[in-house]
């Protein structure tokens, strides 16, 4: 791939992680090079300008952070490196592979104005975790696209699974809406 940005991912990591504080962000230094410093999910991760090159940013591993392709569609581009850094330590989650789960809480809870655990509640006794799980990759697979160029499902797209999930007990076991 043509790759005109000289600073490698390994003087980035070099750099930043000998000056950061580790806790403050959603990756560890021994994972830097591996996980998107924001999300925390293995991913391909991209340099990310944190003064973009369009406002004087310079090609050198102090001015990148590394992320995956799609955080790196959330950023803020500013002529601040401070904005960058508040941005990362923000979305600080303490445990890998949760944050994107997170988001779609998050979602739901703006959509349906309740907490999915508050909706799943009801049907605990009937259903496992596990269980559940399963029914949502079912309905994954059937019933979901992404974004053409995306390959992942948006927050929104798991929140409306989760919704489906909801709809699909509440028919079963009878249980109206509180
Ligand atoms: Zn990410």
């Amino acid at each position: 791939m043509y790759d005109k940005n000289k600073t490698t991912k390994e003087e980035i990591c070099d750099y930043w992680f000998s000056r950061i504080n580790e806790s403050e962000f959603s990756v560890d230094a021994s994972e830097a090079s591996e996980r998107c410093w924001r999300c925390g999910y293995k991913r391909n991760l991209e340099r990310c300008h944190i003064i973009p090159k369009s406002l004087g940013g310079k090609d050198v591993p102090s001015n990148y952070v590394l992320i995956c392709r799609r955080c790196h569609l959330e950023n803020p581009n500013v002529a601040d490196s401070d904005i960058m850094w508040d941005w990362l330590k923000a979305y600080k989650e303490s445990f890998y592979d949760t944050f994107w789960i997170n988001r779609a809480l998050e979602e739901y809870e703006k959509i349906y104005k309740t907490k999915f655990e508050n909706d799943i509640e009801p049907f605990e006794k009937h259903i496992t975790s596990e269980e559940a799980k399963e029914l949502i990759n079912i309905d994954m697979k059937n019933l979901t696209t992404h974004h053409f160029g995306q390959s992942y499902l948006n927050s929104a797209t798991i929140a409306g699974l989760m919704r489906i999930l909801i709809k699909k007990l509440r028919m079963e076991f009878n249980i109206e809406e509180k």
